[in-house]
């Protein structure tokens, strides 16, 4: 019993980090630029600056190994949130039949934001910079509106206009979300809408088009660059969002070291990859600076959406409508439209690029798995520990129970940590379908991505030129 007192690890409001850790200085190569989509070449910082917040644009391409968090900034944290607290998995270790101390299952709970998820580290931020630069406006896209609620919160914290643009398909059919960015004062547009060129282009062939996450990127860039005062807002894949999210990962390393665990395993599940980084990234530095030379590092997608197992290392549009900057990246094509999987936040074509160099460079490697199997370990998790998960989140421990019983057939000793990234309470309508046993299973054929990768209209990037 006294033992495990120490079920929860937590920290004091002051411990919450005062850097953000950027990984940019210690790539084996380096970072590739944002390409211009409309010439082709590196976007210049005016263009930018245009689109996103100017400091966010700054911290993408710094070389600082640590940048420093506004003090303000750091106080609303501390008093919002966090640090979030770090669990031992006792109730999970005990239901999948782990005994003793020999293999230790650790989560990170990010759930206890006020909207549920990791999503508000990079929001806040993200509206912290909008406001002190005189921004009126931030607009963006939600798919099942994880991130729209995110910014709404941190939007209506600093008294920020919040405009979503929210994949149709979820509009309708999850409405949870969206009420929650209506009570954070955020304008919620089903997307394609009829108010953007990119929008318009689908809505009227189909008015009741479902939409999809490139689609709606599309229109939200495209609004905000309407307006001088109006920025856009992105909730994952590029530099400065995973640096945001580093908290987690600082936070994570203090909280083992206070039980005097340091980490074999980190997994993490991968949409565009925010989550999973922002746990990582500062490992990921004591991996290539020798101090955690043997560390394993796992990023978990659906079978349906496999971005960085089966996607390409390539140049590719960020969205659909080819407005937004293009990235290198892995990616399964900017015309994927994805299978109408529960995990609607993993359902993105790319990943972030910091990400796609890890894995290149085989400091970090993919998995993947079905829905009906992430489901049935997000049940076992909700029994056994008492949280309700994302199913994005759910991937993560459907790994982390994988990886626990093949250490215990292999009579190893394994310290396994992973991300709770968020909680699934606005996604009941999964559960209910998994326990009905309604729910299918996608795949998606190599064929088919091949398919897509050949499309004519994949950017071909002179790297020459930079
Ligand atoms: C958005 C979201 C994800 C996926 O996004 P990343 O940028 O890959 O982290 C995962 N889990 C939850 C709970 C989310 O809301």
């Amino acid at each position: 019993m006294t033992e495990k007192l120490n079920a929860r690890i937590l920290l004091q409001p002051e411990e919450v980090p005062k850097v953000w850790v950027n990984i940019l200085p210690d790539l084996p190569v380096p970072m590739t630029p944002l390409i211009n989509p409309l010439d082709g070449k590196p976007a210049p910082p005016e263009l930018a600056f245009a689109i996103f917040p100017k400091e966010c644009v700054l911290q993408d391409v710094s070389q600082e190994p640590t940048i420093a968090i506004p003090k303000d900034l750091r106080e609303i944290y501390a008093t919002s949130y966090r640090p979030t607290p770090l669990h031992r998995a006792y109730g999970l270790e005990k239901e999948i039949g782990l005994e003793g101390d020999k293999i230790k299952i650790f989560y990170k709970n990010e759930s206890v934001s006020p909207t549920g998820s990791h999503k508000p580290n990079t929001a806040l931020a993200q509206a912290y910079y909008a406001k002190k630069e005189g921004v009126e406006e931030l607009i963006t896209e939600t798919g099942a509106g994880q991130w729209g609620s995110g910014l709404a919160y941190g939007c209506n914290l600093f008294k920020i206009r919040c405009i979503v643009y929210m994949v149709r398909a979820s509009f309708l059919q999850k409405p949870g979300r969206k009420i929650l960015m209506k009570a954070y004062n955020a304008e919620v547009h089903p997307s394609p809408s009829n108010l953007t060129e990119a929008g318009n282009s689908f809505y009227k062939t189909n008015p009741l088009h479902p939409g999809s996450l490139g689609i709606a990127i599309s229109e939200a860039v495209e609004h905000s660059l309407r307006s001088n005062t109006a920025r856009y807002s992105l909730g994952s894949v590029v530099n400065f969002v995973l640096l945001h999210q580093t908290l987690i990962g600082q936070e994570t390393k203090m909280q083992l070291a206070k039980v005097n665990e340091t980490p074999d395993i980190l997994i993490g599940c991968m949409g565009g990859g925010s989550n999973f980084g922002g746990l990582i990234l500062p490992f990921v530095r004591d991996k290539l600076n020798g101090i955690l030379p043997d560390l394993e590092i796992i990023g978990v997608e659906p079978k349906a959406c496999p971005s960085v197992s089966k996607g390409e290392y390539r140049w590719d549009y960020g969205d659909s409508a080819k407005k937004a900057p293009i990235l290198k990246m892995h990616t399964l094509g900017h015309t994927f439209i994805p299978s109408p999987i529960h995990a609607g936040g993993l359902r993105y074509h790319g990943i972030a690029p910091i990400i796609s160099i890890l894995c290149n460079n085989k400091i970090m490697y993919p998995a993947m798995h079905h829905q009906t199997e992430i489901l049935e370990a997000g049940i076992t998790f909700t029994k056994s520990e008492g949280i309700l998960p994302a199913p994005e989140c759910a991937h993560a421990i459907k790994e982390a129970i994988d990886q626990a019983l093949k250490a215990k057939e292999n009579n190893e000793k394994k310290v396994i940590v992973f991300n709770f990234s968020g909680h699934g309470f606005f996604d009941i309508s999964a559960y209910e379908e998994y326990m009905a046993g309604d729910l299918t299973d996608y795949e998606l054929p190599t064929e088919e991505i091949l398919k897509a990768l050949k499309s004519t209209d994949m950017p071909v990037i002179d790297e020459t030129q930079f």
